[in-house]
């Protein structure tokens, strides 16, 4: 038997499931090999360690109902905390797109506003040009008007 297959029948030796004959092999094996002596001791250790760990008896059932309590408790607080997460990680989502809204309607507004004021200087360019017969046919001339229409076709 070698070192390798002797190893791996060491769960098999201690479980009392290896055949007698390769049982005979291992500790033939064993009983002339430090290393797998002290492997098959370390691996008795802890099989014995396991075996008390199951013999240890179980928590009784009755502590069932604390922890469901407390569980349910928890579950409580966490679904209110993620509620204001959600609203939080939304309000931030909403930050960008405020953003660009305003933006836009600043960049609209200037845009707006240029075009009133190019086309309210055309039309005071406009309206210098015009003969003053044509501006009087616009609106019912006052006599300041008419006084000061004179001086400009003077110019
Ligand atoms: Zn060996």
């Amino acid at each position: 038997m070698t070192c390798r297959t002797c190893r791996t029948s060491f769960a098999d030796y201690l479980g009392g499931v290896l055949p007698p004959r390769r049982a005979a092999k291992l500790e033939a094996h064993v009983a002339r090999c430090a290393a797998c002596a002290a492997g098959l001791e370390e691996e008795r250790r802890l099989t014995e360690a396991l075996r008390s760990l199951v013999d240890q008896p179980l928590p009784g059932r009755d502590l069932w109902p604390a922890i469901a309590a407390r569980l349910a408790r928890e579950r409580r607080v966490e679904s209110a905390r993620s509620v204001w997460d959600a609203l939080f990680s939304l309000g931030l989502r909403l930050v960008p797109a405020c953003a660009a809204v305003l933006l836009l309607s600043l960049g609209l507004s200037l845009y707006q506003a240029g075009r009133l004021q190019r086309s309210t200087l055309s039309l005071r360019r406009d309206l210098q040009a015009a003969p003053a017969t044509i501006v009087a046919s616009l609106q019912e001339p006052t006599a300041n008007d008419l006084v000061s229409w004179l001086t400009v076709e003077k110019d």
